[in-house]
Parts: C-alpha cells; structure tokens; sequence
C-alpha cells in the first residue's frame, strides 16, 4: 500500500518551496514534487526587488534556494503530475514516474508563457539568440524588456515588438530598453507570420506588412495559469482560471491550498516575494487543518 503523506506540495518554485521550508519547520510528513527547481524565476535575467538579493540573475537565486532545502534536508521529487484524482479523504497524485497519496495539497504549480497563435512558431521560438546574431523578442512586460536587454549584450541587434503604444514594464526595465542601442522597439505590431527552413530567416508583421530578418525569436507575450491539473478537482477560479483563495490560502475544496502565481492571491501581483508569502501562509494552513 502506497504511503499516505499528511501534505503533498506540487509545484518547486518560490511558492512550493517555500511552502516546504515551513513545513519542515513545522514538523508535517510532507512530499514535495515539482518538474522545474525554481520555477519561473529561472527565466529571470536579474532579480532586484527582493530583500536582501540584488544583482544577482534568477538562476543564482535558484542555486541559494536550493542550498536552504539543503541546509533543512528538504528534498524535491522533480517530476511533473500528470493527474490528481480524490478518492474520499485522500488525494492519488500520478506523476510520470510514480503514484503518490496524501491527506492535504499544497497547489503553487505557477503559470506558463501564453502561446501565440503562429503558424510554425514551435519550431522556431525562444532560440537562436548570441554572438553578433539579430533577434526579435516578442512582448512588453517586465519579461519581455528583460529578455531583450539580456539578449542585446552579444547580439548585434534586438527587436522589441510589441502590440500597444507602450512598454508595460517597470521603468527601471524601460529606461534600460531606452539606453540600451542596438535594441529597436517596434510599437503596434504583431507577428503575424515566422519563416525558415532549418533555422529563422525572417518573420513578418501585420503593421504594413514589414518583413524582418532575424535568426532568433523570443516570446514573453504574458502568463496563463497552468489549470489542466485541477479540472477534476472542481476547484473555483476565476474566468482567466486563476485559482480563488480565501486569505489563509484555503480553496473551495476542504483540504486543498493553494500558493503563488496560481492564485488570485495578493491582489493578483505575481512576484517572488508574493509567492513566497503565500506558500508560507498555505503551510501554516496545511498544519492547522493537519492538527484539528
Ligand atoms: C522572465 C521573468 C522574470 C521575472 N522577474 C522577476 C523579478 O525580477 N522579481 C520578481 O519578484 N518576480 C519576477 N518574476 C515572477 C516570478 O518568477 C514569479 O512570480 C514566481 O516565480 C512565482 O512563483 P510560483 O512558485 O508561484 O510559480 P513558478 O515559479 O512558476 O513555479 C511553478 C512550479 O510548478 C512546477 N510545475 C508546474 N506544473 C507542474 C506539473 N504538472 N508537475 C510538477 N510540477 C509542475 C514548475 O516546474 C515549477 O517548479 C519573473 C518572471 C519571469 C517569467
């Protein structure tokens, strides 16, 4: 017979780790299981807005993450869930390696990029970035503006397309687009169409029609929450399928939390320092509702 943990926490970024550290500190028999260590902040070119870390890129914040659950023995099953079904009180978790059971979650498996509607992008995106090469970064947010000043430090070129008439970004990220020189920003436009044979040659835009030649293609166009996982579950959200949270990161369904960019927590301000919180409060939860 299967072991049954009292928490199982799904999802390895800043809201499942976190949610790990306290539930270690916390005492429960819990499982952590997440495909990603870290998360989405892997992707981060720098991360500046957390206390006490500055200037340091998103996977070194990564490697500090993974030293703490060293440090408290927590250990992470880098799977990814491909289904969780309840049966009575108890949560069957099938992984791709194996199965898992538990009396309470802890859901923090954050968002995923926004698929753009391309023909062919598949094969083409978010490669062929580097030395002296021309590339084109779709996006305007914080992401899209890191993404494009990261780039621009060996590539030759970088465009910044983008729908609107501005950038989204946070200032500090639009003043470094700014001063950044080989980074155009074309504003307005959508890529409407990506060509190439083996590699990117050129993509085409709906804004007159204009044919770019780039070798390399990034798409930061937004997150959508990853809800495939919970459609079983008949666990509220909102229309964007944002998961509805009570203010101790209780769901609708008794016995499942959830934490971070999942949620429609914190006001719907996903950043590390919110997830962290979340995961924090969904342990202490976990532990209550463990304890009654
Ligand atoms: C490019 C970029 C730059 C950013 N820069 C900053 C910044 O400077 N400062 C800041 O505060 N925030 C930044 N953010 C936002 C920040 O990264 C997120 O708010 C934060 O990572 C959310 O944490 P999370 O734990 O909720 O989700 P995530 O970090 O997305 O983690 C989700 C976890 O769930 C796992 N998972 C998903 N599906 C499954 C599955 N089916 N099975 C198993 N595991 C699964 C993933 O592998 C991952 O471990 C940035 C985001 C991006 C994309």
């Amino acid at each position: 017979m299967t072991r049954i943990y009292d928490l199982i926490i799904i999802g390895a970024g800043p809201a499942g780790i976190t949610a790990a550290i306290y539930a270690k500190n916390f005492g429960i028999d819990f499982l952590m299981i997440g495909e990603e260590e870290g998360g989405s902040i892997n992707k981060a070119y720098k991360v500046e807005n957390y206390p006490g870390v500055f200037n340091v890129s998103g996977k070194e914040l990564v490697e500090r993450f993974k030293a703490h659950q060293k440090y408290l023995k927590v250990f992470l099953k880098q799977e990814r869930v491909k289904r969780i079904k309840k049966d009575r009180r108890i949560f069957n978790i099938f992984s791709t390696k194996n199965k898992y059971r538990a009396k309470t979650l802890i859901l923090a498996f954050g968002t995923e990029t926004r698929k753009l509607n391309i023909k062919n992008i598949n094969k083409f995106e978010d490669r062929g970035g580097g030395k002296n090469k021309t590339v084109a970064v779709i996006g305007g947010a914080n992401a899209a503006a890191m993404k494009a000043v990261m780039l621009a430090k060996e590539a030759r070129k970088v465009y910044l397309i983008y729908r609107r008439e501005k950038l989204r970004a946070d200032t500090l990220w639009v003043d470094r687009v700014e001063k950044t020189k080989n980074i155009e920003v074309i504003y307005g436009a959508n890529v409407i169409c990506v060509e190439g044979r083996e590699n990117l040659e050129k993509i085409i835009l709906d804004k007159n029609k204009k044919e770019i030649a780039v070798e390399g293609l990034f798409v930061e166009t937004g997150i959508v929450p990853n809800t495939l996982l919970i459609r079983d579950l008949g666990i509220k959200t909102d229309r964007s399928g944002y998961i509805k949270i009570g203010s101790d990161q209780t769901t609708n369904v008794p016995a499942i939390f959830a934490a971070g960019d999942i949620t429609m927590g914190s006001n719907n301000f996903r950043q590390i320092i919110t997830a962290c919180a979340e995961g924090a409060v969904a342990a202490l939860s976990a532990f209550n509702y463990l304890r009654k």
